[in-house]
């Protein structure tokens, strides 16, 4: 399937969107502000209407995990893991908008369809740091869980 770039949202879509932009934005001068590099960002927006963040943890033998997944785990902290994603948005920075989304890694999509339903969007972006700010999110991707994880992992002793 050739993703395409979207650029009809929902209202649930559209708050979590603005919501991103203005917080990586924050994000990105304070990191700058400290001499640090831009770095990967994921928002939730659950069932039950509130926003979650999570970031990259980067740490020596690869042993950090994704955005997406500490995003989750926020989640999860707040509404239990009876929680539901609504929608989910992460980017990426990258040196010049490129051509194909950066998806969730396979651990990422595991976790996203089981706090998932079929309803679930997932939006993938992008940010850019220029001379005099950031271009934030040129194109955004809209994906289904289905689209990117279409026969998940089940325990056959619970869940088939
Ligand atoms: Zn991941």
């Amino acid at each position: 399937m050739e993703p395409t770039k979207y650029t009809q949202f929902t209202t649930d879509e559209k708050k979590l969107i603005d919501y991103a932009k203005e917080k990586i934005l924050e994000y990105c001068k304070k990191r700058k502000s400290e001499g640090l590099y831009d770095t990967i960002y994921a928002f939730i927006l659950s069932e039950n209407d509130q926003i979650y963040e999570g970031t990259f943890l980067e740490l020596p033998s690869g042993v950090g995990f994704c955005s997406e997944r500490a995003a989750i785990a926020n989640m999860i902290l707040k509404e239990t893991e009876k929680a539901k994603i609504k929608v989910l948005l992460v980017a990426c920075p990258v040196p010049k908008s490129l051509d194909k989304p950066l998806t969730p890694c396979g651990a990422c999509r595991l976790a996203i369809e089981k706090f998932g339903t079929e309803k679930t969007t997932i939006l993938c972006s992008e940010f850019i740091r220029k001379e005099n700010g950031w271009e934030i999110f040129p194109k955004i991707w809209k994906f289904k869980i289905e689209d990117l994880y279409p026969f998940p992992w089940k325990d056959p002793w619970k869940e088939l």
